[in-house]
């Protein structure tokens, strides 16, 4: 069968059609003209499996890496970045104009990553055996088809150095990949690298982790520490287990950020891509008016939000329900002399609720996972007298289901997306709602 792509799907896939039905297919740009084969058929739509390319996109290119992009995970590896860049404004725009009904004026264009390859932070990568040795690599989406990865383009270059050498130890020491019925072995390595310290974390089965072991991976240069969490539930949709236990070296690893000084221990989530979160967090400083009473920010993490708008509030308060980036952010205030910061271990719903009934918050900052707000969320922010939000969001799919009922009580006043992350079609942007 032959279609033209017209558009791009979520996941990085070309859409064409069948009649009037779309068909997604996997590895193909817009406008290209594609033979394929129907391998899924739905009620309202087909999935399509790409056989020969008729009519190239002219930003077509090699991907950069053949085994990343093997693994589904940066389908727009295939294209020129200007190209990626066209793609993610469209979905932006096209998912709020849709489902929220947001006048396209008000988004601006996409602030563009400096860096394009080896810019993540953080590598977090499942283990398996390949050929008798312990490797990392990646599992397709949904799948249990695992890709041994021998070096990535998306970790910055240091993390990669790191990687290789902790599994070479891990080989040495005679470590395997976890094996489900004895509840042993390794799961997947972790890796955070920033300010050239490398914090590493390997999330594993029931085992312990020998004081040789430890020995070597502390030995490697600019390694500050290692942490292990056990972890045998058998689907998890967090990689670590219920606790992390540092093993050796520092709780936390200290860098510098915008100017200010940073704690991050393993457990505590920060932004993946330095550079563009400098921008990101520049955006939200603007965005928050010149003078507040009390600003909120839920979902704080280790705090830089709260710590870089601080000088607009006579108070901020936190939110974050992970204890240690809450230890992290408080500790953050401290060592930046800000003493009109506070955070608290708390779900962001049910403190926002308590806190709003307490005070007058002149301006709340949301920084929500990719579910977006949650229902409590939503109703909390809907019943109070909250002035101004400025929402952060990393999925505009569940933004624009947000902003679709926040616009009942609040005007969209500017939205400005930025490249977290290219090669992939994630899509961040920073909105800022007034409200009526
Ligand atoms: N703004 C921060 C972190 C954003 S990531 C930064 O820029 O670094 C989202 C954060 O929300 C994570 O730290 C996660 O642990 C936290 N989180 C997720 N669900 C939450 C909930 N229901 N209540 C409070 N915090 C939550």
């Amino acid at each position: 069968m032959k279609t033209i792509i017209k558009k791009m799907g979520i996941n990085g896939e070309g859409i064409g059609y069948i009649d009037r039905t779309p068909v997604f297919i996997p590895q193909t740009l817009i406008d290209e003209e594609v033979e394929f084969k129907v391998v899924k058929k739905e009620a309202n739509y087909r999935v399509g499996k790409v056989e020969k390319i008729l009519k190239k996109n002219p930003n077509r290119i090699n991907p950069i890496n053949k085994q990343e992009y093997s693994t589904g995970g940066f389908p727009y590896m295939i294209c020129e970045y200007e190209e990626q860049v066209k793609y993610k404004e469209a979905y932006l725009k096209e998912s709020l104009i849709k489902y929220a009904q947001i006048n396209p004026k008000l988004i601006s264009p996409l602030i563009k990553a400096d860096k394009t390859t080896k810019y993540r932070n953080q590598l977090k990568l499942p283990f398996a055996n390949v050929e008798g040795k312990l490797v990392t690599g990646m599992y397709q989406a949904n799948s249990n088809y695992f890709t041994k990865i021998d070096i990535s383009s998306i970790h910055e270059d240091g993390l990669e150095r790191i990687r290789k050498k902790v599994v070479s130890i891990l080989n040495e020491e005679n470590y395997s990949a976890y094996n489900f019925k004895i509840k042993k072995g390794m799961r997947s390595l972790i890796i955070r690298g920033l300010d050239n310290q490398y914090q590493i974390c390997l999330v594993t089965g029931e085992d312990e982790i020998k004081f040789s072991t430890i020995e070597k991976i502390m030995n490697i240069p600019n390694v500050v520490s290692l942490a292990q969490s056990i972890n045998t539930e058998k689907k998890s949709v967090d990689l670590f287990g219920k606790k992390v236990q540092v093993l050796a070296g520092d709780k936390y690893m200290k860098f510098l950020l915008n100017g200010y000084e940073l704690s991050v221990s393993v457990r505590s989530f920060f932004q993946l891509n330095t550079s563009q979160a400098e921008k990101l967090y520049q955006v939200v400083e603007r965005f928050v008016p010149a003078k507040n009473d009390l600003i909120v920010e839920s979902y704080s993490g280790i705090g830089a939000i709260s710590l870089m708008v601080s000088h607009k509030a006579k108070e901020v308060i936190g939110i974050e329900e992970i204890k240690d980036a809450v230890t992290n952010a408080n500790l953050n205030a401290h060592n930046n002399h800000l003493h009109n910061i506070s955070f608290l271990c708390a779900d962001a719903a049910d403190k926002l609720l308590y806190l709003s009934k307490t005070k007058n918050i002149d301006t709340l900052i949301v920084d929500p996972p990719r579910s977006g707000l949650d229902v409590n969320m939503l109703a909390c922010i809907m019943k109070s007298k909250i002035k101004n939000i400025v929402y952060v969001s990393c999925n505009p799919a569940t933004l624009a289901k947000n902003l679709s009922i926040l616009k009942n009580r609040y005007d969209v006043k500017e939205i400005i997306p930025i490249d977290m992350f290219p090669q992939t079609p994630h899509v961040e942007c920073v909105v800022l709602l007034e409200r009526k």
